[in-house]
């Protein structure tokens, strides 16, 4: 729902701020559907809303569990006909995490990734970010919460399709809106925002937000494999990353979790994880650094996942190092909606 819309309404029309409050609960905290439905406001107003103001800026077009039933993917097409993806994932028994996208396409092309090898279309606006993440909130008060009351829907990461920092100011303002309390509500520390190395932005988002999470999609920790491999790299590479990173933690003080998925020999060799540990030490709180190993899932671009022997090794090298380092389990890879998968495929 757009927020601005509602506000510039409610003041054109001489409506009671009060009822401002009463709307924005109702359709962002509650996920009533219908703004016909919300009994404390007088049928005149809910019938303006309903006229005005839309809750979801974009169709569903399919909806998918996965056989585990720990993942949902939905597609969606926007008014303009581009199509998004987002993921409801359980990472944990009771706990849901939604997986959000913050642009149409992408333009960074990385070669392992599903989004890249579609292109950019164009980065999305505040109210389609954060509708996604009502999107979800409509779909687990219908389906999900009914079978279970412990059910805790509290964090958000924006891991989906598209580059977050290079849409930074309207992710910026998203991220305001989801943890405001008076709109969705969500803590600081619920947020994660995953970037392929956009630098100068990593400094604006510890300044904005030092409670909320940065993850680095790493890869690669050597510069020619990265540059062939991520093209985010001949602009930013490891060395200016690296000053980033750093400054990062002397500002916030906050674990950054370094993504890396594993290719079969592309990225998983011996020779990869020592380079990997001396990166992560070169940044000096490699306490403060904490590796997610995923198997790449496969998606038809002549790569593979390192086997499950590989990537323990790999973990061993790591850990002994002195690295922390856990296997994540890729949830969703029967749906498509692993990381790397989001295509916005029809
Ligand atoms: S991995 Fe991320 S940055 Fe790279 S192309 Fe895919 S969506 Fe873009």
């Amino acid at each position: 729902m757009d927020n601005k819309k509602l506000e510039k309404l409610i003041l054109e029309n001489g409506i009671p701020k009060y009822r401002l409050s009463q709307i924005q609960k109702a359709i962002l905290i509650d996920a009533q559907e219908s703004f016909l439905n919300i009994s404390n406001l007088p049928l005149e107003l809910r019938t303006i809303l309903n006229k005005e103001i839309e809750i979801l800026p974009f169709k569903i077009k399919t909806l998918l569990v996965s056989k585990d039933e720990r993942a949902i993917k939905a597609l969606l097409v926007l008014k303009d006909e581009n199509l998004i993806e987002t993921v409801l994932i359980s990472p944990k028994p009771d706990v849901w995490s939604a997986c959000i996208s913050s642009q149409a396409g992408c333009a960074l092309g990385c070669l392992f990734c599903a989004t890249g090898k579609e292109g950019f279309k164009r980065d999305l606006t505040v109210d389609e970010i954060t509708s996604q993440v009502l999107f979800w909130r409509q779909y687990i008060k219908n389906n999900l919460a009914p079978k279970n009351e412990n059910l805790k829907f509290e964090n958000i990461v924006y891991m989906g399709m598209g580059e977050p920092f290079l849409n930074w100011e309207n992710v910026k303002e998203s991220i305001i809106e989801l943890t405001d309390p008076k709109l969705f509500n969500f803590r600081n520390r619920g947020i994660a925002v995953s970037t392929a190395g956009v630098v100068d932005k990593i400094e604006d988002f510890a300044d904005t937000f030092p409670q909320a999470n940065l993850a680095i999609s790493l890869h690669f920790a050597d510069n020619a494999k990265r540059s062939e491999f991520m093209k985010i790299n001949k602009l930013h590479d490891l060395n200016k990353l690296k000053l980033a990173l750093k400054n990062y933690l002397s500002k916030s003080n906050r674990r950054i979790f370094i993504e890396y998925i594993l290719m079969d020999k592309v990225n998983d060799t011996k020779e990869d994880a020592l380079k990997l540990a001396k990166f992560l030490k070169e940044i000096n709180s490699a306490k403060l650094l904490h590796v997610n190993l995923i198997r790449y899932n496969s998606i038809g671009f002549g790569l593979n996942p390192s086997s499950p022997n590989t990537t323990q090794k790999f973990k061993d090298i790591l850990k002994k190092e002195g690295v922390t380092v856990t296997i994540r389990k890729s949830l969703g890879a029967d749906i498509s909606g692993a990381c790397g998968q989001l295509a916005g495929e029809k």
